[in-house]
C-alpha cells in the first residue's frame, strides 16, 4: 500500500498572512530562534482604515519586539474617552492625565496609523530574519504543507493569521461561534487641515438616536469618524465622497477636513470553535472578530501571536514538550471570547443609551466586567495575580522588563533563598514597586510573554505543576 507522509519541513514556522498579527507572530518567533517564512497574497500593506487604538499591554509587546521607537513615531497617547447623549452631554467616560503610564509601563491607550505600523513591522520582520514572501496566495493545506500559487512550502508548524475570511480556518473546517452582533458602519479617516477646528480631544461615542457615531482623534492630524448605517441605507450610497461630506458637515467643511479613506464594514462578534488542529494554529481575525468599540480586535490578535511564539520556540529548543502547545487554545480562546463579548456589549450599550438615555447604564451591558485573564493552561495556583500580565513599573524613565530578559524569570526579593533550575533567570525586585505581589519568601514566576504563571512560596511545587503543562525547566 502506498503511504503518504509529510515532507521534511523547509522551516520551523510558516505564517499565512502578513497583517499585524501574522507579522508579530513571525517577528517574535524569529527573535526566539525559529526559522520563519511569512506569506501574503498582497504586495503592499492593506491601505483602508482599520485599527487605530492600542493598549499598554500591546505597546509593551512592541517594546519587547524591538519596535518601540517606531511605534512612538506613528502614535499619540489618547487623552480619554466618553459616551455622550443626543445633546452632547457626557453620560460616562474618563480623562487620562498627560504622561500617565498604565500598569504595563506605557500610556494606557495610543492612537496609531495601521498602514504605517504594518510597514514598520515588515521592516522589523526582515531585520530579525523572517523570509517575507509577498504576492503569494495560499490555496490549499495538506498536513503542514501549504499549497500556494507559487509552489508548496512545508513548515514544522503552520499559523493561519489570514484575517476574517481565513482560508486556513476554512481548510481546517473550523466553524465560527456567533456571539450575536451584526451591524454595518461606514468609516472615514480624514486629515485635519484647519488646526483651529473645535473638535473633541477625547474619543467620543455619540449615542444619538438619529444615528450613532464614533469620533476618534488619531495620530498627528488624523481624525476618524464611524457612522452606523440606518435600515435601508446601502454600502455604496453611504461610501460616496458626497455622502461622507454631508455626514461630516456638523464638524467641518471639505476645506477643513480632507477625506483620505472611506470603507464600509460589517461589525461581527465571532470566535472560532478551535484555535488549533494538530500542528496548524489560527490567530487574530482568523480566530476571532469583534466590533471595534473597545479598540481590542488587533490587540487580542497580538496576544495570540506572542502567546504562541514563545511556546513554539520552547518546544523547538527542547525546553518543553508538545503538551505546551495544547495550552494555546486553552489560554487564548476563553480570553478572546471574553473580549469579543465585551466589545459586543459596548456596541449594545451605545444603542441602548441612544434609545433609552442614561438609564441604559443599568442595562448590565459590560457593567462590572473585568479584563479577561488566563484561567487555565501554563499557569498554576489561586493567587489573584496569576494569569495577568506582570506589572512593569517605570523607574527613572526605564521600564522593569529589561531585567526580565526574553525567557522565563523568577522574581523574588534580594534576601529570598531559593534554588532555581537553570531554565529560570533569577531577578531580584524591590517589593515596594510590586505591592501585593513581590514579597519576602514569595517567588513570582513570569513567562516569556510577561504573564504571571505562579505566585508561590513553594517554588518546586509550582514548577512541577507547570511541568504538567509541558514545561521542562532543567
Ligand atoms: C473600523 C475598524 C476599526 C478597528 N479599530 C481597532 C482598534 O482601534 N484597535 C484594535 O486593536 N483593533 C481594531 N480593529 C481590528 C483590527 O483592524 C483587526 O483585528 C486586525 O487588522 C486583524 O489583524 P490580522 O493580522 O489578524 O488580519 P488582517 O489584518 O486581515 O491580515 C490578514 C492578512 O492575510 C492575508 N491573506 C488572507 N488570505 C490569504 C491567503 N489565502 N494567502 C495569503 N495571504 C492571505 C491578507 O492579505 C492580509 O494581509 C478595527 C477594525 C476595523 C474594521
Amino acid at each position: 500500500m502506498p503511504t503518504t507522509s509529510t515532507p521534511d519541513p523547509d522551516v520551523d514556522l510558516v505564517v499565512v498572512g502578513c497583517g499585524p498579527v501574522g507579522l508579530m507572530a513571525a517577528i517574535r518567533a524569529a527573535q526566539q530562534g525559529l526559522s520563519v517564512v511569512a506569506i501574503d497574497r498582497l504586495t503592499e500593506v492593506y491601505p483602508l482604515p482599520r485599527a487605530i487604538g492600542m493598549d499598554d499591554e500591546i505597546q509593551r509587546l512592541f517594546a519587547t519586539a524591538g519596535m518601540l521607537d517606531g511605534l512612538r513615531s506613528c502614535s499619540t497617547p489618547m487623552p480619554g474617552a466618553e459616551f455622550q447623549d443626543r445633546d452632547g452631554r457626557r453620560v460616562v467616560g474618563y480623562d487620562l492625565t498627560p504622561g500617565l503610564v498604565g500598569p504595563n509601563g506605557h500610556p494606557p491607550v495610543v492612537a496609531f496609523d495601521q498602514p504605517s505600523l504594518e510597514r514598520l513591522m515588515q521592516t522589523q520582520a526582515l531585520a530579525v530574519g523572517v523570509v517575507l514572501r509577498l504576492g503569494v496566495e495560499v490555496v490549499g493545506l495538506t498536513g503542514t504543507t501549504v499549497q500556494t500559487n507559487k509552489g508548496d512550502i512545508t513548515g514544522r508548524w503552520i499559523l493561519g493569521a489570514d484575517g476574517a475570511s481565513s482560508v486556513v480556518r476554512k481548510l481546517l473546517d473550523i466553524a465560527l461561534e456567533d456571539q450575536g452582533f451584526d451591524e454595518s458602519w461606514v468609516v472615514t479617516d480624514t486629515t485635519l487641515l484647519d488646526p483651529q477646528l473645535p473638535l473633541p480631544r477625547n474619543c467620543i461615542q455619540h449615542c444619538d438616536p438619529a444615528r450613532v457615531i464614533t469620533f476618534v482623534p488619531g495620530h498627528g492630524t488624523r481624525r476618524r469618524w464611524e457612522f452606523q448605517l440606518l435600515p435601508g441605507e446601502t454600502d455604496d450610497e453611504m461610501s460616496t465622497r458626497e455622502r461622507i461630506t454631508e455626514l461630516l458637515a456638523p464638524w467641518g467643511t471639505a476645506a477643513e477636513l480632507q477625506i483620505d479613506r472611506v470603507a464600509v464594514y460589517r461589525f461581527h462578534a465571532t470566535v472560532a470553535e478551535r484555535f488549533r488542529v494538530g500542528d496548524v494554529f489560527i490567530a487574530g481575525d482568523a480566530a476571532h472578530q469583534m466590533p471595534p468599540f473597545n479598540g481590542q480586535g488587533m490587540c487580542a490578535g497580538m496576544r495570540d501571536a506572542d502567546n504562541l511564539a514563545w511556546k513554539l520556540a520552547a518546544v523547538a529548543a527542547g525546553q518543553a514538550d508538545t503538551r505546551l502547545l495544547d495550552t494555546y487554545d486553552v489560554e487564548r480562546r476563553p480570553h478572546a471570547r471574553g473580549q469579543v463579548e465585551h466589545a459586543a456589549d459596548a456596541g449594545r450599550l451605545i444603542n441602548a443609551i441612544a434609545h433609552g438615555g442614561e438609564a441604559a447604564l443599568e442595562s448590565g451591558y459590560g457593567g462590572g466586567r473585568s479584563f479577561p485573564h488566563l484561567e487555565a493552561g501554563c499557569v498554576t495556583g489561586d493567587h489573584p495575580r496569576v494569569g495577568y500580565p506582570f506589572p512593569q513599573p517605570v523607574v527613572d524613565g526605564t521600564g522593569f522588563d529589561h531585567t526580565l530578559g526574553d525567557g522565563w524569570a523568577s522574581v523574588t526579593t534580594a534576601e529570598s533563598r531559593t534554588d532555581l533550575p537553570a531554565g529560570l533567570r533569577r531577578v531580584d525586585a524591590d517589593p515596594a514597586q510590586f505591592p501585593g505581589l513581590v514579597e519576602s519568601g514569595v517567588t513570582v514566576l513570569v513567562r516569556p510573554d510577561r504573564y504571571v504563571a505562579a505566585v508561590t512560596n513553594h517554588t518546586t511545587d509550582a514548577l512541577h505543576a507547570l511541568g504538567a503543562a509541558g514545561m521542562h525547566f532543567g
